[in-house]
């Protein structure tokens, strides 16, 4: 195959540097791929036309419709995927580490549209929290919300995952209507610049959302301001080079970084080499050395067993490493490729090299290796190296990161000591504990919990359906202290919101209402001559309100409702126990027999707009309600939000029942589905 000039994508066009560029080297056979060069790129207008066409752009789509715009482009990326996986192997990896980096990336450009849709409002505001009264008469409270960023996020990528690496960071800032510039690592950035052009070339996301920086970022980072961030995967150096820079420093640029880490999985004490935990530990041991040969963030370098078990963990897991087949992607049998240049081989052995120092290699050996289908003169091949520590406290053990198939087993003398080495990693990504024993557990996950971003507890019951220790998944936080950088991605939503500003808003209630989209107690309602259940989507409005009751409740009413349901609580039937109870001081009614009165109440029952009512939030019982206790119910539209694609929306309603003397009994939210039209359309 022939080498070709990577181009950036940017200010609306394709960009050929002036110049020859550097070369990138296949690890496979040693060929050039590809020539990489920024050469007479404007790299500060990127950011200007990022914040001037990208984000205005942006801020024109809702949640809702960003969402669409990105599961679009998942879809028709992942049908294209074949041509991906071609040039994937070129960088080394197998078919199997494509899957993790291809369909990982899409898989989560799928996952962030899927939870935006259902998380976030169709609205361009995300309330935080809520309202707080501050003042006695409720003329004066305050709401937190979140906005768009009006800047660019900066991404400068690892080498190690070309595709899942970019699109896991521009989900979150897509949503967040934020828009990105890519910068991938050099070496891999032939497979980055390949998906990009898909990207573009399917028109599905706004001009000025995206693009691409194959090159230079150096002089980016100095036309960056307070708006803009700068997410940063890679080495532990470059990241701490960055967090310094005079210009992130200088306007307070939001950086993040996750580096590299020294990830621990550890065989808890309770399992023996008969148990089904066993196995689940080497294998998962031993699929984390050889899946991308290594070269994972999330990968385990430690592996700490009780002492007894190092030489059977050592054994079995031999036994697995013996079947790994090194050689070129795509070679008859190659379960394991090359890592990705043969500098990073370099960098593996002499990591190795230090490593030995306080361990000895007992799996594996670099000058004795077969490669099916490669030439180890050329290409970057190693084989999976395991070692054993001879020294359990040794600082080499906890602080070298062997970046390839490279992984130490440690033996440790009971729990604590065992939490105590792992916190020798200074904070990682991610630690995983083997144990089929939930004591166990909590006492390692408490003791560990706060150098990590992420645990696994993997037993036989969760096996099956485990997604592994190495696997960062677009719903859970994904990032560690210390050591790992710092920084925290994905998370859902949470990763949405890294890209947005928080601020505090303080009025009245009809202001903060009509600022959020959300009405508030103490805003103006409207009691019109139509009950709110007739009116559609479209002509519904914040604050509309119906006003039911009163209705008195009987001690028969409590009967029947306990006969009907079954629920005999003694504080809904027997007198005298009732009468002994603390809080009620005799017979009540059910908190579900004042919510169903309530529905009874407001409820108009004619067909109409309103479709079905799919549940309550915050439902709370604040007074008890005794037999002659008269009811009202008010009910006030507080948040429409209609479905993008669907010919309904959801109304959210303020309930409150409140009893004679005018005392709250019950609040709570009611959530509806209402029609958008009154003939059932599409507005
Ligand atoms: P680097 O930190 O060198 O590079 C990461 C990214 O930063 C690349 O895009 C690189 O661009 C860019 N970069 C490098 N220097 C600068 C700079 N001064 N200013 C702005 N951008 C810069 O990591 P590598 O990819 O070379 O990997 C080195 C080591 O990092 C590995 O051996 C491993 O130990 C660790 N690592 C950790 C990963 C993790 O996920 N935590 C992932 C990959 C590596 P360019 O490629 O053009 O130089």
């Amino acid at each position: 195959m022939d080498s070709r000039m990577l181009e950036s994508y940017a200010c609306g066009r394709w960009h050929r540097a002036t110049d020859e560029g550097r070369a990138v080297i296949s690890p496979v056979d040693g060929a050039e791929v590809a020539r990489v060069s920024s050469t007479g790129l404007d790299v500060a207008a990127m950011a200007a036309y990022a914040r001037e066409t990208g984000g205005p752009a942006l801020a024109a789509l809702t949640f809702h419709e960003r969402a669409a715009a990105l599961k679009a482009l998942g879809l028709t990326l992942m049908a294209g995927k074949a041509e991906f996986y071609a040039e994937s192997a070129r960088t080394g990896a197998t078919e199997r580490d494509s899957g993790v980096d291809v369909d990982g990336g899409f898989g989560t450009l799928l996952s962030y549209a899927s939870k935006a849709k259902r998380e976030l409002p169709n609205d361009v505001i995300h309330l935080d929290g809520p309202v707080e009264q501050l003042g006695k008469k409720g003329t004066f409270l305050a709401r937190h919300v979140h906005t768009s960023r009006r800047g660019v996020a900066v991404q400068i990528n690892a080498y190690n995952f070309p595709v899942w690496g970019f699109l896991e960071k521009l989900a979150p800032a897509f949503i967040a209507g934020v828009p990105t510039i890519v910068k991938p690592a050099t070496q891999t950035a032939y497979l980055t610049e390949l998906v990009f052009r898909r990207i573009i070339e399917s028109g599905l996301l706004p001009e000025g959302s995206v693009q691409l920086l194959c090159g230079d970022p150096a002089p980016l980072l100095d036309a960056l301001g307070g708006q803009d961030s700068v997410a940063f995967t890679g080495s532990a150096h470059t990241a701490a080079t960055l967090r310094a820079h005079p210009a992130l420093v200088a306007n307070s640029v939001h950086f993040t970084a996750e580096a590299d880490s020294l990830n621990a999985s550890v065989l808890g004490a309770d399992v023996t080499t008969d148990a089904p935990e066993f196995e689940l530990y080497v294998k998962q041991l031993t699929t984390e050395m050889t899946v991308k040969a290594g070269q994972k963030c999330t990968a385990i370098r430690r592996a700490l067993v009780p002492e007894a078990m190092v030489e059977a963990v050592i054994e079995a897991a031999r036994a697995r490493l013996d079947r790994v087949v090194v050689g070129a992607p795509g070679s008859e049998g190659v379960t394991m490729g090359p890592v990705v240049s043969l500098a990073q081989r370099t960098d593996v052995l002499a990591a190795v090299d230090k490593l030995r120092g306080a361990a000895e290699l007992v799996v594996g050996d670099p000058d004795d290796l077969a490669v099916v289908g490669g030439d180890p003169a050329t290409g970057a091949y190693l084989p999976p190296m395991l070692l054993r520590s001879t020294d359990p406290e040794a600082p080499e053990v906890h602080g070298i990161e062997a970046f390839g198939p490279v992984a130490t087993v440690i033996g440790y003398r009971d729990t604590a000591h065992a939490v105590e080495l792992i916190a020798r990693g200074g904070g990682s990504l991610v630690a995983s504990l083997v144990t089929a024993d939930p004591r166990l557990a909590r006492e390692v996950l408490l003791g560990i919990a706060p150098y990590h971003g992420r645990l696994l507890v993997l037993n036989a019951e969760d096996a099956r359906e485990s997604t592994g220790h190495g696997s960062p998944l677009p719903v859970l936080v994904h990032g560690g202290p210390g050591r790992a950088g710092g920084g925290e991605e994905l998370g859902g939503i949470r990763g949405v919101l890294h890209h947005m500003q928080r601020t505090a808003i303080q009025s009245t209630p009809e202001v903060l209402a009509a600022a959020t989209g959300q009405w508030v107690a103490g805003a103006p309602r409207a009691e019109g001559d139509e009950h709110p259940f007739r009116k559609s989507l479209a002509e519904l409005r914040l604050g509309d309100t119906i006003v039911g009751g009163p209705r008195t409740v009987t001690l028969a009413d409590i009967g029947h409702f306990a006969d009907f349901t079954g629920d005999t609580f003694y504080a809904h039937t027997d007198p005298e126990a009732a009468a002994a109870n603390p809080l009620f001081g005799g017979i009540v009614a059910h908190g579900y027999l004042v919510v169903s009165l309530a529905a009874g109440l407001f409820v108009d029952p004619a067909p109409g707009p309103v479709l079905a009512n799919f549940g309550v939030d915050s439902l709370r019982f604040l007074t008890p309600v005794r037999a002659d206790d008269a009811l009202t119910v008010t009910l006030t539209a507080k948040q429409i939000t209609p479905r993008s694609g669907a010919d309904y929306g959801e109304v959210r309603w303020d309930a409150v029942v409140t009893n004679q003397d005018g005392a709250p009994v019950a609040t709570y939210d009611v959530l509806t589905l209402v029609a958008k039209t009154r003939d059932g359309g599409e507005e």
